[in-house]
């Protein structure tokens, strides 16, 4: 069983759609193990989003990011990472299929929901900066999705 991370982005959280987003992750079979909203500080968007540094948009994902409170998400279950990837769609929501959630919410690249780690490496290293290696609790739900 695979956990990523998720962040409910500022837009979300201002447009009202923090459960609407949830109930996918949950219908979907994905089992919420951390959940907490925070305010990120600067140091730690340019942390998550260091290799973006370089781009003019950059400015921009920073105000964005730093807008209003987000909702971090640790979501598990088999192949995990992967599974809410394919959820979230493409990263410009213009080009994500409806169905996906930046399709079915989104409207333009400046405003893209969610954020979902990418790997099994990154997961690991964004479960930390977000959830600081605690407050990510293992519980049962009697079967999740993998016999
Ligand atoms: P995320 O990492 O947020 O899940 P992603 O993996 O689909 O998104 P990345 O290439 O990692 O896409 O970009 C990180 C974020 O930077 C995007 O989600 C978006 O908010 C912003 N971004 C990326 N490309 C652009 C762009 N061309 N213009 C404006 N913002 C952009
Ligand atoms: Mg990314």
């Amino acid at each position: 069983m695979e956990t990523t991370l998720i962040l409910l982005k500022p837009d979300t959280v201002e447009r009202g759609f923090i459960g609407q987003v949830i109930t996918r992750l949950e219908q979907k079979g994905l089992k919420i193990s951390g959940l907490k909203m925070m305010q990120l500080s600067d140091e730690l968007v340019t942390e998550h989003y260091d290799f973006l540094a370089d781009k003019p948009f950059f400015p921009n994902i920073k105000a964005y990011m730093m807008r209003t409170p987000v909702v971090a998400i640790a979501a598990s279950g088999a192949n995990a990472i992967a599974t809410v990837r394919m959820l979230t769609g493409a990263t410009n929501p213009q080009e994500a299929l409806p169905g996906s959630i930046r399709g079915d919410f989104g409207l333009t690249i400046d405003g893209n929901i969610i954020h979902a780690s990418d790997s099994a490496e990154t997961a690991e290293i964004e479960l930390k900066r977000f959830f600081g290696g605690s407050d990510v609790f293992e519980y049962s739900r009697g079967f999740d999705g993998v016999l």
